[in-house]
């Protein structure tokens, strides 16, 4: 059975929006472009012409980046769009659900009730340490269920989650449901991608980002890595001229291998960073848990919040109030900053 019976059929059966072809080596008349670049256009391909509809070296360089083929790689703006499109691809309004693991990222409820498809929650343990509750996704896999996000590692709780628990789920939504792996912390943290599982699993859909280890947030560059079919059902429904030119051209430049070298360096920097100030929030006053975490930030717990929060921001600094998500009434998520802004911030709690 092709994983695309799990589609909405208005989606698979949807003939795409015919762009302008892509012919770099004719010049363009078919495109009611202005055949001048504006003067202050410094880009490569010029401001003044539509960018590629999924630019081939961008998709190139990530699928390298990722270790899958070009064909299992969609690039939108980022992660955020490839959770919009798989919801719209899916669900079908009033009638499916997607099942989240709170306290988890808010966009997938969000993109689910922009489309009209209810949210089912099958909370992590806190009492494990946030662990997945696989049982209960297995029990609460109603057919309705379209996509189930496991965040790992998770936000804002920081942890991995266990592989084992990820391919229960995997194996109870074979053939019923799409599991979408977020890893937009995976360079953070020491396990291997699930981008290496494609091929044992047409079900899987990984997301991965450039926002955050790779410094590139305002860029907007994200990346659904799954089956073929998938992301050509994906390539339907994105917009036609999605990635910005700048974005692309800003993306291919950060990814040559300079750069890349000064992405790994300074993730192995942030991890520095991560492990002091962890170890410096826990020997402060007023903190009652440091969870451990496998991403660029630390869930911490205190006996007085709000306190710290005044605290924190008389130090010149905001830091994340995580407050009103399930079990994290004690809770605030603080980015690993540079060693002066952790200094800072430990400083302000002192
Ligand atoms: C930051 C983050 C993303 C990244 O979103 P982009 O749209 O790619 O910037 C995705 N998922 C989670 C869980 C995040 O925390």
């Amino acid at each position: 059975m092709s994983v695309l019976s799990l589609a909405r059929p208005d989606i698979v059966a949807l003939k795409a929006y015919e762009h302008a072809r892509w012919l770099p080596e004719l010049e363009r008349l078919h495109a009611n472009e202005l055949p001048w670049r504006t003067p202050t256009d410094a880009s490569n391909a010029g401001l003044n012409r539509y960018p590629e509809p999924q630019p081939h070296a961008l998709i190139e360089r990530l699928a390298k980046l990722y270790g899958v083929r070009a064909d299992q790689v969609l690039v939108g703006r980022g992660s955020d769009e490839g959770i919009d499109l798989l919801t719209r691809a899916f669900c079908r309004p009033a009638i499916d659900a997607i099942v989240i693991c709170p306290p988890t990222f808010g966009m997938y409820a969000v993109a689910a009730q922009i489309q009209g498809a209810r949210v089912l929650e099958v909370p992590l343990d806190r009492a494990r340490g946030f662990a997945l509750d696989a049982e209960g996704i297995c029990a609460a896999l109603p057919d309705s269920v379209k996509l189930v996000y496991v965040c790992s590692p998770n936000n804002p709780t920081g942890n991995s989650l266990a592989k084992e628990s990820i391919e229960r789920v995997l194996d109870a939504a074979a053939g019923r449901a799409l599991v979408v792996i977020d890893e937009a912390y995976a360079e953070f943290a020491a396990g291997p991608s699930w981008a290496g599982n494609l091929a044992s699993y047409p079900h899987l859909v990984v997301l991965r980002t450039l926002s955050k280890a790779h410094g590139l947030a305002g860029a907007r560059v994200g990346t659904v890595l799954a089956a073929p079919e998938i992301i050509a059902l994906l390539r339907k429904i994105i917009p036609p001229y999605a990635m910005p030119q700048l974005t692309i051209e800003a993306a291919l430049e950060a990814l040559e291998p300079a750069p890349t070298a000064v992405a790994a360096a300074r993730i192995r920097q942030l991890l520095d960073g991560r492990a002091a100030l962890k170890k410096a929030l826990a020997n402060c006053d007023g903190v009652t848990r440091v969870w451990p975490s496998d991403a660029n930030f630390l869930l911490v717990e205190f006996a007085d919040t709000e306190r710290a929060l005044a605290a924190i921001q008389a130090a010149k600094l905001i830091v994340r109030d995580v407050r009103r998500q399930r079990g994290l009434e004690r809770a605030l998520r603080i980015t690993v900053g540079t060693a002066e802004q952790n200094a800072r911030l430990i400083a302000g709690l002192a």
